[in-house]
């Protein structure tokens, strides 16, 4: 699965510093690839920072216009457990 690396990173408690500019980028890479990526949503963290409150969980945004994680104004920084989650065409069509 292409995503493997991704859900690693979900587990560790620290993002990379580089985490928004490279997960972007597969994205932005995964849909002109093959066009089974829809675009990409952010899943809040679950104890959340207030900043991830202000999220719309359902939103969909294409790489270039997701807001970066963390969040400017997340609390939790790095250590925030906002994540991107991608979208897959299917899951659209079914919505
Ligand atoms: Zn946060």
């Amino acid at each position: 699965m292409a995503f493997e690396w991704l859900n690693k990173f979900h587990k560790e408690m620290e993002k990379p510093v580089d985490y928004a500019q490279k997960t972007l980028a597969q994205y932005r890479l995964g849909m002109k690839a093959k066009g089974s990526i829809a675009g990409v949503a952010i899943a809040p963290d679950e104890n959340g920072c207030a900043a991830s409150k202000g999220l719309d969980a359902t939103a969909v945004y294409h790489p270039d216009d997701a807001p970066h994680l963390p969040l400017p104004d997340c609390t939790k920084g790095r250590h925030c457990g906002c994540v991107y989650r991608p979208v897959m065409t299917y899951q659209m069509k079914s919505q």
